[in-house]
């Protein structure tokens, strides 16, 4: 399936209108029924937190399609008599729920009546890109999806030479589009381009546990720029490429490399996406890595070093995946230190949500930072390691602008960097 669509143009308030009352009409109308403006979500947002402007507010987030609904409601709207939406209000929102939200779900913990704030900023995303509000630089980037096959353009040329070379530097076997293959693996090309260590360390594991497995050059590029972008006509084409590579091969299994949102978005809205069950199960790489452990099938050597987890959002509060991460660490590193607040309550990286694919927020980027890195800081290590080259990414940038004594490490590279192999 290839996509047609053109990116939207020009700016039309009232399309954006029409995508909101869709929305709400469906799903989320009981979420804008529900908020009772308590203001107990403010403090859980890092945005909120580094601002203290209350624009940041969760709950405002909630306004843009909150706002079409009540209209839609009215009785006065059926006379005409209520007028629509604006269009430098909705430019506002634009800022907001593009740049001001890494939809890390972190406000739902604490919102007593368990609003989703991150998928209704999800559909407000759509809606304003309907309309053809939306952030350049995000927008250029799912669009690569469609032209090159990723954000980055890793075509399928780039893919194969680049898997060549971390095959012969982490003197492991790479396999590409093997027939038979039980299982496939997936990549971002984030961690593709900038961190290929980490491919050549999964690789070397899946390799050291007998897993049969293959890449597949019909579909390989695991982050969906469209699904943050609000264009679920990409979100479609990424995600129909997967699972069509998948279906071919006749996999039973599909992983997903060091990436929260594309866990996020294969394992809990693949199906939706595709309108059909998927044929094969879903697993992030740190669930795929504990259960090749609880299968005695991987075995590392104890480590001194000290060091903390940074939880994804997107794999432990909103994928379920936070006690896996522990296990792989059991009896590996003895010295290891939760951060108080961690696992499903963790605060996010700040780049979550295409955030940081968009050069606006870069500034707000470094100070979200600054909540990680005292937390790490209070551990009393120097280190934190994590699971998603995003989170990866967003904060080596911050590291580097701010000169943070402190460093961060990939949690599938020091595990093969420690493992037995026989
Ligand atoms: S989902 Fe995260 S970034 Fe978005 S409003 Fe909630 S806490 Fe803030
Ligand atoms: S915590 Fe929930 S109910 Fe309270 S203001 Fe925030 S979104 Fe509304």
């Amino acid at each position: 399936m290839e996509n047609n669509n053109p990116t939207p143009k020009p700016k039309d308030a009232s399309k954006a209108v029409e995508k909101f009352l869709v929305s709400s009409a469906s799903q989320l109308a009981p979420y804008l029924e529900a908020c009772i403006h308590c203001g107990q979500c403010a403090h859980a947002c890092h945005f909120y937190e580094v601002t203290q402007d209350p624009k940041y507010t969760p709950a405002y987030k909630l306004f843009p399609m909150t706002k079409a609904y009540r209209r839609s409601k009215n009785p006065l709207n059926w006379l005409g008599m209520i007028p629509t939406l604006e269009e430098d209000e909705i430019a506002e929102w634009q800022d907001l729920v593009f740049n001001g939200c890494t939809m890390c779900g972190r406000c739902t913990n604490v919102c007593p009546m368990g609003i989703d704030v991150a998928q209704i900023v999800g559909a407000t995303r759509q809606a304003l890109t309907a309309a053809g509000y939306y952030p350049e630089d995000l927008m250029a980037a799912a669009e690569n999806v469609v032209q090159h096959g990723s954000p980055l353009k890793v075509s399928t040329s780039v893919l194969e030479d680049r898997l060549e070379w971390i095959a012969d530097e982490s003197e492991t076997d790479i396999p590409l589009d093997k027939k038979g293959a039980e299982v496939m693996f997936t990549i971002s090309s984030i961690e593709l381009m900038k961190y290929p260590d980490s491919v050549g360390a999964m690789a070397k594991m899946l390799n050291a546990a007998g897993v049969n497995w293959t890449i597949s050059t019909k579909g390989y590029e695991s982050t969906n720029f469209g699904y943050l972008a609000g264009r679920p006509d990409i979100a479609k084409l990424g995600t129909s490429r997967l699972v069509n590579a998948a279906e071919e091969l006749g996999v039973k299994e599909l992983i997903i490399p060091e990436c929260g949102h594309a866990y996020s978005v294969l394992r809990w809205n693949g199906a939706n996406i595709m309108g059909r069950p998927l044929g094969f199960k879903v697993y992030h790489i740190t669930e795929y890595l504990a259960k090749l452990k609880r299968e005695g099938k991987l075995k590392f050597k104890s480590i001194e070093t000290a060091f903390t987890y940074h939880d994804p959002c997107q794999i432990s509060r909103r994928g379920g995946a936070a006690d896996d991460a522990r296990y792989l660490l059991e009896g590996f590193a003895p010295n290891f230190v939760e951060m108080k607040v961690t696992g499903n309550q963790n605060w996010c990286c700040g780049g979550g949500g295409g955030v940081q694919a968009m050069n606006k927020y870069r500034d707000m980027r470094i100070n979200v930072f600054k909540i990680k890195a005292k937390q790490v800081e209070e551990t009393g290590t120097n280190t934190m390691i994590s699971a998603c080259a995003n989170c990866r990414l967003t904060m080596d940038e911050s590291i580097a602008e701010l000169k943070w004594g402190g460093k961060l490490d990939s949690l599938v590279e020091i595990l093969a960097d420690n493992l037995i192999e026989d």
